[in-house]
């Protein structure tokens, strides 16, 4: 069971650990919360997990005690040796495999590279969600299902569509390798401290077939959305001649137009501009 407020509150007395708001350290005190987590992954038995900032273990315990086992990576060095007394016996049993650091650095924090089925279970920090979805991707290992909480906005972001000013370059990422399954809305009462913003629970189950842009394509789609409302033609005026020159086989394959703005152009068809072969 997850502590109650004043609980945690007593704990982060003890371990005289003031919550910082730079690391969006807003503990869940919620059991629903944890359950609603675990029903909505829906884990086969045995199934790995990583758990992305698992602060003071809270969803971890509750993953321990239905068996699977926990790759996890959490940045606060205090909090890491407060994990390290309390979920102790985890690890000396192999069970729990927790490292200090960035997980922007670590995306599945130690997991071993032979284990190629996981699933992510995070009540993820806010000022890296963004960041640690691309390093995620950029590991080109896709969790079979991902349960996260996150930002109510990050989440419009992730889910917006072409035409809306909300797309961005990541949701065109995540639409090619996830598709969106379900959201729970939760309550700032579910954190202690309560925080200022409102948050969501997603579930993101892998494609049957996911599509990973590689890095160059990421880096140049990112590019272009920092200029959104300009038009493709101009640009991609500065680009290399190969970039240019793939651009234009890309634009004219997909009946295009030099026009058009790339907040215009739908994730398909951003998702075609990758699979053009390099020359
Ligand atoms: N999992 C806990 C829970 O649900 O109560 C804590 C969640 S709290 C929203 C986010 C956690 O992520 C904090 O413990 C924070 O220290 C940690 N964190 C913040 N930035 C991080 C980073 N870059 N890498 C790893 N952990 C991070």
């Amino acid at each position: 069971m997850p502590l109650s407020p004043t609980e945690t509150s007593k704990i982060l007395d003890e371990l005289d650990h003031r919550p910082k708001k730079k690391l969006g350290q807003n503990f869940l005190v919620d059991g629903n919360i944890v359950r609603k987590s675990l029903a909505m992954a829906d884990l086969p038995e045995g199934m790995p997990v990583v758990e992305i900032g698992p602060g003071l273990g809270t969803l971890t315990k509750q993953i321990l005690a239905n068996n699977h086992p926990v790759f996890a990576v959490e940045i606060d060095r205090e909090l890491v040796k407060n994990l390290e007394k309390t979920l102790g016996r985890f690890i000396a049993d192999q069970q729990l495999d927790l490292i200090q650091g960035d997980a922007v650095k670590y995306p599945l924090a130690n997991l071993p590279s032979d284990i190629k089925e996981f699933a992510v279970v995070a009540n993820l920090p806010y000022a890296i969600s963004s960041p640690w979805m691309e390093s995620l991707l950029h590991t080109k290992r896709i969790p079979f299902r991902m349960v996260v909480m996150l930002q109510k906005e990050a989440v419009s972001r992730m889910n917006s569509t072409h035409g809306t000013k909300e797309y961005n370059a990541l949701s065109i990422f995540l639409k090619a390798a996830f598709t969106h399954i379900q959201t729970h809305p939760v309550s700032r009462q579910c954190f202690f401290p309560i925080p200022g913003i409102d948050s969501v629970l997603v579930q993101l189950d892998r494609l049957e077939a996911p599509f990973l842009f590689d890095q160059e394509d990421r880096a140049l789609i990112r590019k272009i959305f920092t200029q959104r409302r300009k038009q493709i033609g101009s640009l991609i005026k500065k680009e290399s001649t190969d970039v240019k020159e793939k651009i234009d086989r890309w634009l004219l394959a997909n009946k295009l137009d030099r026009h058009l703005r790339p907040e215009q152009i739908s994730a398909i068809n951003w998702q075609q501009l990758a699979a053009e072969p390099k020359q």
